[in-house]
């Protein structure tokens, strides 16, 4: 078995890992780069007129034979672990006749932004995989393991060829609302592992941990104990974790959750699978706003019924600013001219709840400020979707793979110092590896 991880050694997003037998080929998640070569933010707008073959040529696209349009010999299929950009992004390059193998629910949500955010649904071959079974892809045999990590049914996958193991890790934590998942894996880890490619997000960060789910429940009730005004929240309406948190500290403090249609609709999806609040008779405490841009697109693009389903639990602007001293609001940028057409949104509380670096962004900046100077409060509420060093720590003790190779990481270089007891081998992007 040979592999090349085409980008990742150095920086996190963009991950894609490609191996190979004689015969057969897969590749392992294909996500957009978060981070540009000059440094700066990755934009694909800059790209967006550009051939296949360009992008391939300009490093944009991984350089894999067989993985586009017009190439004689396919690639013979692609694992996605999960459904954040930086492992999915460039999916839509990759040619149709390629058989993608997803969880059910990751592959619900890619269908689902496609529709949203391409409106157009695309013609790709979706296979499902379950945790813990084994399945074939010529000469790879594949086995997920369910991962606890931000993005909501995440995987990590063994994968064997040729009598070798090679265990790449995906996106993980040990301290989100699946920490008994993870507890499971860490007494559950393949063994005699060749390569172990793991994820080092946060390995720049020392000794750092990172506050649990039940942590920040405790801390958004706190900030809604506060004031006797409305509470605005900006978060990721895919990270379903945080949704359950905060619907928790909602009840907990007889808040009325109010939500986007975009948030219903992602909230009532992934019901289908887990125990997930979504608005609908079971859970009368969830409202659904219907901001005014979003709702022309979808009844435009996608139809009126899909904004009349939740139309039963819907709140206008005249009931939020009546009921605002009870309500919790999940809101994004996009939708400042909204909350301008809402009386007395005013001084209240506005929690934070993503990643910091995004609040460099221009358009979030502008709305951080927008709302301090209607008298707002700022507070940011987060936790980190990757592990901490020392989780790391324990996932290499468990596996003790005879190589650890660092991914997801722009802090490669401490990896020698922290893992001491095992082989550290750095590769760079497009390295190709024999595994002997
Ligand atoms: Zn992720
Ligand atoms: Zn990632």
């Amino acid at each position: 078995m040979k592999f090349k991880i085409h980008r990742g050694t150095q920086e996190i997003g963009g991950s894609c890992v490609e191996l190979w037998t004689d015969t057969t080929k897969i590749v392992v998640d294909i996500g957009m780069p978060l981070i540009a070569s000059d440094g700066e933010e990755f934009n694909f707008k800059q790209y967006e007129n550009l051939t296949t073959l360009d992008l391939v040529q300009k490093g944009v696209l991984p350089d894999i034979n067989g993985l586009y349009e017009n190439s004689t010999s396919k690639v013979d299929g692609i694992l996605i672990s999960h459904y954040h950009q930086d492992h999915h992004g460039f999916l839509s390059f990759a040619d149709n006749s390629i058989p993608i193998f997803t969880g059910e629910a990751t592959q619900s949500i890619l269908q689902f932004s496609e529709i949203f955010f391409n409106r157009k649904k695309s013609d790709k071959q979706f296979h499902n995989f379950t945790k813990d079974s084994s399945f074939s892809i010529g000469d790879f045999k594949i086995k997920p393991y369910w991962m606890d990590h931000s993005a909501f049914d995440a995987y990590a996958f063994l994968v064997e060829a040729n009598g070798k193991q090679l265990f790449y890790t995906g996106d993980f934590r040990g301290h989100g609302r699946k920490d008994k998942v993870f507890k499971w894996f860490l007494r559950n880890t393949p063994q005699n592992v060749d390569y172990l490619l793991m994820e080092g997000t946060t390995i720049g960060r020392g000794k750092q941990t990172f506050p649990s789910e039940k942590d920040l429940e405790e801390d958004f009730i706190e900030v809604f104990k506060s004031k006797q005004e409305i509470n605005f929240i900006t978060t990721s309406a895919q990270n379903i974790d945080l949704l359950v948190t905060i619907y928790r500290a909602c009840k907990r403090s007889n808040k009325l959750l109010v939500v986007d249609v975009y948030a219903a609709a992602i909230m009532k999806e992934m019901a289908k699978y887990a125990t997930i609040p979504y608005p609908s008779i079971s859970f009368p405490e969830i409202k659904v706003m219907y901001p005014y841009f979003l709702s022309k697109m979808i009844a435009d693009k996608i139809g009126k019924e899909f904004l009349y389903q939740f139309k039963s639990f819907k709140i206008t602007k005249e009931e939020i600013s009546k009921k605002r001293k009870e309500i919790v609001f999940l809101i994004r940028p996009s939708m400042k001219m909204d909350i301008d057409h809402i009386d007395n949104m005013e001084n209240g509380n506005f929690i934070y709840s993503m990643w910091s670096g995004y609040l460099e962004q221009p358009k979030t900046k502008a709305f951080v400020d927008y709302l301090k100077s209607k008298g707002f409060s700022f507070h940011q509420i987060h936790t980190s979707g990757h592990a901490n060093v020392e989780t790391l720590k324990e996932i290499v003790h468990a596996i003790q793979p005879k190589n650890l190779v660092l991914i997801h990481t722009f802090d490669g270089d401490h990896y020698k110092e922290i893992f001491k007891d095992v082989k550290v081998t750095q590769l760079r992007d497009k390295e190709e590896i024999k595994i002997q």
